[in-house]
């Protein structure tokens, strides 16, 4: 009998092979070192192996961790001072993010405490998308989280004060700054801790980058071989600077510079008619749908359903603390369904079993990631989550004739329920705490930051009495 380090067994297993959900009932999943060594049913395992230490997931689900393909994890210090305004950035985030810029130390703090929090909720992978990367990395190295990188490059000035509607004014040497330390990011990490770090290239925006810098980074993603990770039509702010700049709408405009193929994950398509949608995934570029944050921001539902029609490289994605404002994918799972069934006026799409593999074995895929994780799969790398399904709001379980596990998850789970964590073949989670950082300790520290912050960003907020954020505090709504 062969012996492994880990095993679950009884599980309600969704292994998310195939095109569906891959469900296994009494089923169980094997580990050695990193790698899924077995999957299949208990007792067929039972026969062939033994381990280290065997789990008995009687009442569980254990399926594929969850990812979470776009998020701003230094952003989480802002976490609820931007929403439920016109012009998210200049009139909400801003003020707040010149000030916890300047402090590193306190940006990392905030990572720290999104990471735990993603975690608790079923996270394993992020596409962590901020900066400074070389250093925010760190975070995913001591949680053991999985992490796609990229630095967040743009040409805009540190100060920023361009007014709504004005076309922004490059600082290419900032952008420089940015350019280089993306590219030591990439030399200095990709690959790291056991193929656990992997990192891509981060134009922010092709608003917020000159032509110039766009096309650097493109032949440098040839270079490097790697994936070009970017917000593309983000809201009309970004339309609004593409006319005035270039004549064309952003879709046509990156076409044109040979952005629109295989290693182009595309953020949000705000703004993307359908047609420029189906175009940019018929040449094969990946699409991460923030449903959360663009439904909060914009009050859009971006045009998924036109993606899926050419490609099934749909991700999905948390985006940032102040404009979402959690990162918990359970909760963009159900946010997705709901707010597509409500653009098609059609509850038949988008439905739970595709939407699930949104947040997992479609995931991957747009990411990159697909051989390596996304399923349990024999060979994959050893991602999982067990979750209580004795919890009140996923219970009853019923199997015949119509199996809720599901629907359950997607509509009705909070993220609490995850009950463990397995990250590359290490127990991240167990018995729902976060095994290798202090939670309470990240949250405390967490919170003196942005206590140390808040008086500063008061006073640039002194010229801004007359904007929506402070009117609400003045009117006694916040
Ligand atoms: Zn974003």
């Amino acid at each position: 009998m062969k012996k492994l380090d880990l095993m679950f067994t009884h599980a309600w297993l969704l292994t998310m092979q195939g095109t569906g959900v891959g469900f296994i009932n009494d089923g169980a999943v094997g580990i050695l070192g990193n790698r899924i060594e077995a999957v299949g049913e208990t007792g067929e395992l039972m026969e062939k192996y033994t381990a280290e230490r065997i789990i008995d997931a009687s009442g569980k689900v254990v399926m594929p961790g969850l990812i979470d393909a776009h998020i701003h994890s230094g952003d989480a210090l802002i976490r609820g001072v931007s929403q439920d305004i016109n012009n998210w950035m200049q009139h909400g985030i801003w003020p707040y993010s010149q000030v916890l810029r300047k402090d590193t130390d306190a940006v990392l703090k905030g990572s720290l405490m999104n990471i735990v929090e993603a975690v608790k909720a079923g996270t394993t992978t992020f596409c962590d998308f901020d900066s400074p990367m070389t250093e925010i990395i760190q975070n995913h190295v001591k949680a053991g989280t999985r992490v796609r990188a990229a630095e967040m490059i743009n040409e805009m000035p540190a100060v920023k004060n361009t007014k709504v509607g004005e076309l922004y004014v490059f600082d290419p040497e900032e952008g420089r700054k940015r350019l280089q330390r993306n590219i030591d990011l990439i030399k200095e990490w990709n690959g790291k801790e056991n193929g656990r770090i992997t990192c891509m290239f981060g134009p922010q925006g092709a608003d917020m980058c000159s032509e110039e810098m766009l096309k650097e980074i493109r032949s440098l993603a040839e270079e490097y071989d790697t994936s070009i990770h970017m917000h593309v039509a983000q809201g009309d702010r970004e339309i609004n600077q593409m006319i005035q700049r270039y004549g064309k709408r952003t879709i046509p405009y990156l076409d044109e510079i040979g952005y629109l193929d295989e290693r182009l994950i595309a953020v949000h398509l705000t703004e993307a008619d359908e047609e420029e949608t189906e175009y940019l995934a018929s040449k094969g570029a990946g699409m991460v749908l923030c449903s959360g944050s663009i439904g909060i921001i914009d009050g859009i539902v971006p045009p998924a359903a036109a993606f899926l029609r050419k490609s099934t490289r749909l991700a999905l994605g948390s985006d940032q603390a102040p404009g979402n404002n959690c990162n918990n994918m359970f909760n963009e799972m159900k946010l997705t369904a709901i707010l597509n069934k409500c653009r098609a006026k059609d509850p038949t799409v988008f439905p739970a079993g595709k939407v699930i593999r949104m947040a997992t074995a479609e995931a991957a895929k747009t990411i990159g990631l697909g051989d390596e994780i996304g399923t349990l799969e024999e060979g994959k790398k050893a991602d999982l989550i067990m979750i209580d399904m004795s919890q009140p709001a996923l219970s009853p379980v019923i199997l015949s004739p119509v199996r809720n596990i599901v629907p359950n998850l997607v509509y009705s789970a909070r993220g609490n329920e995850v009950e463990m964590s397995v990250i590359d073949g290490r127990i991240v989670m167990e018995n729902f705490k976060v095994q290798t950082v202090d939670e309470k300790k990240v949250v405390k520290e967490a919170q003196e930051a942005a206590s140390k912050m808040e008086n500063e960003v008061s006073e640039l907020f002194s010229g801004m009495e007359d904007t929506p954020l402070m009117r609400m505090m003045k009117n006694g709504e916040l």
